[in-house]
């Protein structure tokens, strides 16, 4: 008997996962339907792709090569299926919007408009907002530190965090970067790239944000601190390039590295009697209430604004704060050590 609940538990389970898989809208099966004729004709109502001729005069896909879709298209998956599922998509969505019915989800994503072939030109705009934004953040600190204040005699600055700000600047642009492209169109490769540029960055805030903290200057105190959570990092980038590019895990990893790096800054606003601890406060407040709209999963309005796209609204103003803060702790520090040099 006992055995038997066992295996009732593990095929709820599974089903449960199967479940997870697969979306409301996909299950459809009128979208089914549409995408299979679509794959067949290449046609959904008047609209008609170029690609899917290829394969649609009743020529078996592995006919001559001129017949078949290129394969640099089929290998960014810009490809007849995808254009299909997308124009069938947006027709069932016409279709269920005029019985009244809300928007579901679609192979586990809700329906955007697309934009020039953009999947999702709100994102896209505010990732490339917020690229320009990280750069003018690091490229005023650089003038800060090398133009404006003091300089070693062997031209180095005072300021002992800035090679790691340097890094992050870099990272941030990376990862920023990526979520354009990512949110032009969402692939494999792109999700790959989008997913393990965000670990590197928030690891690397991460242990950026316990260096300072506890002011940890010396050398092998600070590779005492980096080592274990690079190696955490590298670890979950491989599991998810290599073997199981897993949503909900990611999700959970970054939020949970997410909530300790706001945690260590939060605490130590508290206990800093640093001049521009309010700023830290403002990025600290504003980052939380920005990774809980994260969390909210709704709709797109009118197809274009989801929270994913909102909650990177919310990054550029604290980014703008985020890189002033910097720039003042970088003047509060060559202040405070040209102080204790005297
Ligand atoms: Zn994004």
């Amino acid at each position: 008997m006992a055995r038997f609940h066992g295996i009732l538990l593990f095929s709820a389970l599974l089903c449960l996962v199967r479940a997870l898989e697969a979306s409301t809208g996909d299950a459809d099966p009128v979208y089914r339907a549409c995408v299979d004729q679509c794959e067949k004709t290449g046609c959904v109502g008047e609209k008609c792709f170029h690609h899917c001729k290829f394969s649609s005069d009743g020529k078996s896909i592995d006919g001559p090569w001129y017949l078949q879709e290129p394969l640099y298209l089929r290998w960014k998956q810009w490809d007849c299926l995808s254009d299909c599922r997308y124009q069938c998509m947006l027709s069932r969505e016409e279709e269920r919007e005029q019985l009244g019915h809300k928007p579901v989800k679609y192979h586990g994503k809700w329906p955007f408009q697309r934009v020039y072939g953009i999947q999702e030109p709100v994102a896209v705009a505010l990732s490339a907002l917020n690229l320009s934004m990280q750069f003018h953040g690091w490229l005023s600190f650089f003038i800060l530190l090398y133009y404006k204040l003091p300089l070693r005699p062997d031209k180095k600055s005072y300021y002992e965090y800035t090679g790691l700000w340097h890094i992050y600047g870099i990272l941030s642009m990376n990862c920023w970067f990526w979520s354009a492209v990512f949110h032009s169109r969402d692939v494999e490769l792109t999700e790959k790239l989008y997913y393990s540029s965000a670990v590197t960055l928030l690891g690397f805030s991460l242990i950026l944000a316990i260096l300072r903290a506890f002011d940890v200057r010396d050398e092998a105190a600070r590779v005492m601190v980096a080592a274990p959570l690079i190696a955490f990092m590298t670890t979950h980038i491989l599991y998810l390039n290599f073997y199981k590019l897993d949503h909900d895990l990611n999700m959970k990893v970054c939020a949970i590295m997410g909530v300790i790096h706001l945690l260590v800054w939060a605490i130590w606003a508290g206990v800093t009697r640093h001049p521009s601890r309010w700023k830290l406060w403002l990025v600290v407040v504003g980052g939380g209430l920005a990774m809980l709209l994260e969390t909210k999963d709704f709709p797109p309005y009118r197809g274009f604004v989801d929270a994913h796209a909102l909650w990177h609204a919310t990054t550029i103003p604290l980014t703008y704060l985020w890189w002033s803060f910097i720039r003042d702790d970088a003047e509060y520090g060559t202040s405070s050590l040209l102080k204790k040099m005297k």
